[in-house]
């Protein structure tokens, strides 16, 4: 039987400077009355494309808070429809993004996105806000983002740390996409690729954080990821994620990088084809020892403990997880979803999977 593609992707544009390319690609979308959301990092980039689109830009949000609560996003929606707005532009990482995604959602309207980390967001379908202190996502086309432009020179500031983090959270999108139910061949090349790049670009930049070409690179990756993300089902990684998220506030990107090398031991045995591609990729004898050693290398989270998680919550936690419904090629099984939580809390080395 052939394999047909269902796909979505925004219009991407990909260079050095595209941020410049700004006004031309908002005139290819036929829009004229302009929300520009920037987080506090992209405040330069943000007033300059402001001084350039002038009149286009009616509206502005000059600081996001992660996870769009409600309350947060509610007034800014309001105001956008009182003016009318046609487009909601956004500069910043994944949270500035998840804002614009919400805004666009609420409102019917069409979502630019020029991302500064590699949470991978503006590639995808997929959105989340905080509704009376719970987190709630889902997916609609509504929210991808009819453009996305890429602009390597915007990351150039991203501090290590928050690179390294971020880069663990698009590598846990392209490994949960290898052994999604509904991988085509599209997403896997793309998540092998990408896991590639970040394993390569990552180190890259502990050595010059600056280098353009890993810069380039690392943004290719993330792009990558996002589509692999978006054109897959998530497994029990993303689950506990956003359960820990939900509980404990815990922050997103570096639960993700505690997490993943444990997410990838408990599912070894049960995709262990494609986990054993993600070892190959990373130059390990396991999917887990490679994630871990990769996040230690340059520095990424290895740990919950180190970034607050309640270890003695891990039976409710996994209670929430029991009765969540999601595709994962191991079945939920409570003893070894609590050890899984206790190994990626002491943050220890994983044995070689020999
Ligand atoms: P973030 O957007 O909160 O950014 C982290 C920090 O980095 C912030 O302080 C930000 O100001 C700073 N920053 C961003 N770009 C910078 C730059 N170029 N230079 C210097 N500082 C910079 O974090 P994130 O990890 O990018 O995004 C996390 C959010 O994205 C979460 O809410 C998560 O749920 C969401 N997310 C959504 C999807 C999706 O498909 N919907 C995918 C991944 C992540």
């Amino acid at each position: 039987m052939s394999q047909l593609s269902t796909a979505h992707t925004p219009r991407v544009v990909f260079a050095n400077g595209a941020i410049d390319q700004l006004a031309e690609e908002i005139h290819l979308l036929h829009k004229a009355r302009i929300l520009l959301i920037s987080d506090e990092s992209a405040s330069a980039h943000a007033a300059r494309v402001k001084a350039e689109l002038g009149s286009l830009i009616r509206q502005t949000v000059t600081s996001v808070v992660m996870h769009v609560p409600d309350e947060f996003s509610s007034p800014i929606t309001a105001k956008a429809r009182l003016l009318d707005i046609d487009l909601v532009v956004t500069i910043g990482g994944g949270s500035a993004t998840g804002l614009g995604k919400i805004v666009a959602l609420d409102c019917g309207i069409d979502l630019l996105a020029i991302p500064t980390t590699y949470a991978g967001s503006e590639m995808t379908t997929i959105w989340g806000r905080t509704h009376e202190s719970k987190k709630i996502t889902g997916r609609s086309l509504a929210v991808l983002p009819k453009t996305t432009i890429y602009d390597p020179e915007l990351t150039y500031s991203l501090p290590l740390a928050i690179s390294a983090n971020s880069g663990m959270n698009a590598i846990a999108h392209a490994v949960e996409a290898l052994y999604a139910p509904d991988v085509t061949p599209d997403v896997k090349a793309s998540a092998i690729e990408g896991i590639e790049i970040f394993a390569v670009g990552l180190r890259g930049i502990v050595t010059d954080i600056y280098s353009p070409s890993a810069r380039e690179q690392l943004l290719r990756g993330s792009m990558l990821c996002g589509f692999a993300l978006s054109n897959s089902t998530m497994g029990i990684h993303h689950k506990i994620c956003h359960t820990l998220g939900g509980m404990f506030d815990l922050p997103h990107a570096q639960m993700h990088s505690a997490v993943l090398p444990w997410a990838a031991q408990y599912n070894q045995d049960f995709a262990s084809e494609q986990l054993n591609e993600v070892a190959k990729v990373l130059q390990a004898p396991s999917a887990a020892l490679g994630l871990w050693t990769l996040a230690k290398d340059i520095g990424a989270e290895t740990s919950l403990r180190n970034i607050g998680y309640p270890i003695e919550e891990s039976e409710k936690v996994a209670d929430v997880i029991e009765a969540a419904t999601f595709a994962n090629p191991r079945p939920f099984e409570r003893t070894a979803v609590v050890d899984l939580l206790r190994k990626a809390y002491e943050g220890s080395r994983p044995d070689d999977g020999s």
